[in-house]
Order: C-alpha cells, then sequence, then structure tokens
C-alpha cells in the first residue's frame, strides 16, 4: 500500500475526494497518491488564511513565540532529516547525496536563520524631519503582508518551499503555498511537522493541485495580498495576469541561461570540476544551470576534453543510491523536451560531442534517464544557446578575448547568474560587475547563504529571495508622521486662513 496525502487547511488534513498518482521518475512507479484541490478547497483555504491573518493571534504573537514557534519547525525537518532526503530523492530524482547534505539541512537552516534574525531586520526607523514648513516625526514600520501564496517548482521542492515559507512566517503573514504536483511529498511533510509544532490554525494552508486548474482562482483572488512564485516564465507571465486585476505584490524568480566564462590563467582542474557541477547537479534541472561554458582559445582544446571525460565518467542510477552521481529527469515529458532541444541543435549545424541519448544500460530502462550531453558548434543565434532546456545538456563555446566573452555571456533575455574562473580574482571582480545576472560566482559555483539576497535581472524575474532584503519582500513599509511643532500649529492650520 502506497501512502496517501491529504490537503493541508485550516490545521486539518482534509480529504478533496480526487486524487492523483505520485511517480518516482528512476522506476515510472507510482510512490504515493495526493489530494487534487478543487475550487471549493481553494475557497477554503483562502478563507482560512484570511480569518488566521486578520483574527488569529500570528501577526500579533510576541516575537518570542513566533521565533520559537518557527525555530520547531527547523528541528522537525532534522529529527526527520534522513526520512526528508530519502523521500526527496524518490519523488524528485535528485541524488541522495544532494539531498542529504544539501536540500535538507539548508532548509532547517534557512527556518533557523529567519527565526534568529527577523527580529532585527524588521526593526523600526525613525526619521526627524525639521524644515522651514514642518517640524515632524516619522515612524517607518515593517507590517506584514497579509496572506501570501507560495508557489513552488518541482526542482528544489524542500528548499524552495522552506526559503519561502521562512521568510512569509517570520514576517507574520499567513500562507497558502502549492507545491508542484509532480513533487509534493516532501512539502506535504513538512505539512504534518507544522501541525505537530501546533502553529495556530490557518497559518499555513497546503494545496495541491494542478496549476491549470487552481492557479487564477488563487492567485486573482483580492483575498490574496502577495504571490511569491518560482517556475517557469511562462507560467510566472500568467501569473501577472491573473494578479492584474487587483494590483497585487508579486516575486518572480524564473528561468535562466547562465554563462560561465573560463578564463586561459584559470587553475583547469578547478574550472572543469566546478563546471561539472554548474551544469550536471540535479540533472541540470536547475534555475543556475551554467548551460553556456565559454572557453578562452588557449585552453578550449583541453577544457574540452577533460570536460567530456569526466562527464562520461558521471555515474548514473537510482536516486536513493549513495554511489549515484546522477539520476533521472523528472518526467517523460520532461525528457521529451530535452531530447527535442538537443535534436533541434543538431539540425542546425551544432555537434554532439557526447550524450545526447537515453542510456543503454538495462537497470536505467524503466525511468526517465538521460546522458550528460556536451554540444560544441552551436553559434550564439541557436535556440540551444538561447533558450532553457532544464537539462543535462551544456554548448561549450570558445572566445578569443574578454570583450567577445562578455558580450556571448549577456547575449540573453535572462539574467540570473553567471560564474568566471581564472586566477586574476581582481579582472575577475571587474568582469563581474559588467555581467548582467543577479549573482556571480568566482572560482566556484552554486553557493547560497540565506545571509546573501538571491534573484535575477531581466526575463529571470524580479524579487529577492533570502538574505534582509528578500525577506523584506515579504513585509511592506509604512510611515506614521507625527507633527512635532515646537510651539504654535502646524501648516494646515493656517492654509485656508480660518
Ligand atoms: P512551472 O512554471 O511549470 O511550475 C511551477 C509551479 O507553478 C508549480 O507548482 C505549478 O503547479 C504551478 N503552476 C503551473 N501553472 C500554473 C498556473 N497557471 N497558475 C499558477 N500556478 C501554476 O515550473 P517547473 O517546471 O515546476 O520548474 C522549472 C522552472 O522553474 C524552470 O524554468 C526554472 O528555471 C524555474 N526555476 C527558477 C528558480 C529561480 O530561483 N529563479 C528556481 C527554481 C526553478
Amino acid at each position: 500500500m502506497i501512502p496517501h496525502y491529504h490537503l493541508f487547511i485550516d490545521g486539518e488534513f482534509k480529504d478533496s475526494g480526487a486524487s492523483v498518482d505520485v511517480i518516482n521518475p528512476a522506476t515510472d512507479e507510482p510512490i504515493a497518491t495526493i489530494n487534487m484541490a478543487h475550487a471549493r478547497d481553494v475557497e477554503a483555504a483562502i478563507i482560512s488564511s484570511r480569518r488566521a491573518y486578520d483574527q488569529g493571534p500570528w501577526r500579533a504573537l510576541p516575537y518570542a513565540q513566533r521565533k520559537d514557534y518557527i525555530l520547531k519547525i527547523a528541528r522537525g525537518i532534522l529529527d526527520r532529516a534522513q526520512e526528508l532526503a530519502t523521500l526527496e530523492s524518490l519523488n524528485s530524482g535528485k541524488p541522495i547525496k544532494e539531498t542529504t547534505f544539501m536540500d535538507v539541512p539548508s532548509a532547517a537552516q534557512t527556518f533557523e536563520y529567519f527565526a534568529n534574525n527577523f527580529e532585527r531586520f524588521l526593526q523600526e526607523d525613525v526619521i526627524k524631519i525639521q524644515s522651514p514648513i514642518a517640524h515632524a516625526q516619522a515612524d517607518l514600520i515593517r507590517e506584514p503582508r497579509g496572506v501570501v501564496v507560495l508557489i513552488v517548482p518541482w526542482n528544489y521542492p524542500l528548499l524552495i518551499t522552506s526559503w519561502k515559507l521562512a521568510q512569509a512566517l517570520a514576517a507574520g503573514n499567513t500562507v497558502i503555498l502549492k507545491p508542484s504536483s509532480l513533487t509534493p511529498l516532501t512539502a506535504l511533510e513538512l505539512g504534518k511537522i507544522i501541525a505537530a509544532a501546533k502553529l495556530p490554525k490557518g497559518v499555513v494552508n497546503i494545496i495541491t493541485g494542478s496549476g491549470e486548474v487552481i492557479g487564477e482562482q488563487l492567485c486573482a483572488d483580492s483575498r490574496v495580498d502577495m504571490i511569491s512564485f518560482t517556475g517557469s516564465n511562462s507560467v510566472g507571465k500568467k501569473i501577472l495576469e491573473y494578479t492584474s486585476a487587483h494590483v497585487k505584490k508579486t516575486i518572480m524568480e524564473l528561468g535562466g541561461k547562465s554563462a560561465s566564462i573560463v578564463l586561459a590563467d584559470a587553475d583547469l582542474e578547478l574550472a572543469v570540476n566546478g563546471s561539472l557541477c554548474s551544469i550536471f547537479l540535479n540533472q541540470g534541472q536547475m534555475c543556475t544551470a551554467m548551460s553556456r561554458i565559454l572557453v578562452e582559445d588557449g585552453i578550449y582544446e583541453k577544457f574540452v576534453a577533460d570536460f567530456i571525460n569526466k562527464a562520461q565518467r558521471i555515474k548514473l542510477g537510482e536516486a536513493t543510491d549513495f554511489e549515484t552521481q546522477m539520476g533521472p529527469l523528472i518526467s517523460r515529458e520532461q525528457r521529451e523536451k530535452v531530447i527535442a532541444c538537443i535534436e533541434g541543435a543538431r539540425a542546425q549545424g551544432a555537434t554532439i560531442a557526447c550524450g545526447g541519448t537515453i542510456p543503454a544500460a538495462l537497470n536505467l530502462q524503466k525511468g526517465f534517464f538521460f546522458e550528460p550531453t556536451v554540444i560544441t558548434e552551436a553559434t550564439s543565434s541557436m535556440a540551444i544557446f538561447q533558450e532553457e532546456v532544464f537539462g543535462p545538456v551544456v554548448c561549450i563555446h570558445r572566445f578569443s578575448d574578454i570583450q567577445q566573452a562578455l558580450e556571448l555571456a549577456n547575449d540573453s533575455d535572462f539574467g540570473l547568474a553567471a560564474a568566471v574562473w581564472t586566477r586574476n580574482v581582481t579582472s575577475a571582480q571587474e568582469l563581474a560587475q559588467k555581467i548582467n545576472a543577479g549573482t556571480v560566482w568566482i572560482n566556484t559555483y552554486g553557493m547560497f547563504f540565506n545571509e546573501l539576497p538571491y534573484g535575477g535581472f531581466k526575463q529571470s524575474g524580479f524579487g529577492k529571495e533570502l538574505g534582509r532584503e528578500g525577506f523584506l519582500e515579504y513585509t511592506r513599509l509604512k510611515n506614521t508622521l507625527t507633527d512635532t511643532t515646537p510651539e504654535g500649529k502646524p501648516l494646515v492650520n493656517y492654509w485656508y486662513g480660518f
């Protein structure tokens, strides 16, 4: 018997009546069933969150109590760390080494970080105004936004859920969380952790369901104050349309086509090994995947040879095996999309230098596995060089001078992240200033910290996650202005001369 998960609405697990299978992408077999929310469930979640925000205790709790609740969630994750890591791997196909050492501990640390720092971030500011026409004191107050809808993609299910949830809750909001229907299981387990932590009812509601069916209702409703979305550009644009009717706050963490620049003076071993991680971790299904690697002429041949040699040695297998370095893609559809991108590149004249196929090994036939793929001889105008593939596919491209590398890196509709590999850190930092991306890693890749605001430029979206700035997205700033004219009355008293 596989487990069945209910919706979590108003502090209770509720059966919506309709359910679908959740698939293990390594075997194409169901590992659980989940409820699919209907319009009435969305309505119930909105009513619950609204009531919890307007009438419930959450936003007015003493900070120490709010902190305690959030720390309980962090502890709940750590207490079940191994179980959650295994579940995340089973459901998403992400190798268990990644879920064990990155996703699950980082999720707990994010709750800890915002529990320990929100009070500092919420600190009020006072501005004294003394001008010829006014003496006043302005108190700047950070308030929660209200009811916040959190919409999460399938590639980092627990981690992105935790980023959004920790910040929104620490700021005093109530939330409706909608995980991806492909990978909802760790978010639903988090629901159990939240229930055990006894957060006031309605502070967190979790509804699973098709974004196409319930997305508009959830995002357009005037009782919802903010949408925090991470996902594809096409869905992000729809959400902006839904929210325009009531003009509400959104943050958009969208796609990418990030570039990595490898200069001739780089530590070659580090640049190759780091670049392998930058495209093949999580099967390349990372918004910050460095899917374009630009290599300086002098080392291009050696870099490509070393990179391919190592890419071919990456061990594919079941995600729950600690020996596995690359698991399956998330779904059959995603693999078909990746194959179509590669065939498009081939048809346009690019060279598939390695991979490009479904692996032949018998034990990999049931799942959605795909070989690490390297494409060379792609021009910058080709779709493979411009569009997000979201799979283990990288274009390696040569350049002859830094100006050309910069132009290639910035020649993109996206601006999420970039990397630079060189021994000359000063020139890398100068180059980083000219790169149009929200994050630039120098001689490293994929380092995220709770202290650092993260988010892209251009079509990679707007708004930040994490850090003080990311946290403040979940608040609104009010100023209360009080007249302090030392003697007499303020100007308004005399304006009409009465
Ligand atoms: P997606 O846009 O298909 O889905 C994301 C979420 O939106 C899911 O929960 C889905 O159910 C929901 N959704 C779908 N249609 C909806 C609708 N009409 N209204 C409301 N919600 C709807 O994205 P995905 O395939 O799950 O994730 C991959 C994408 O996410 C990639 O483009 C990747 O770059 C992006 N991503 C970005 C970041 C970032 O931080 N910038 C991080 C991770 C992933």
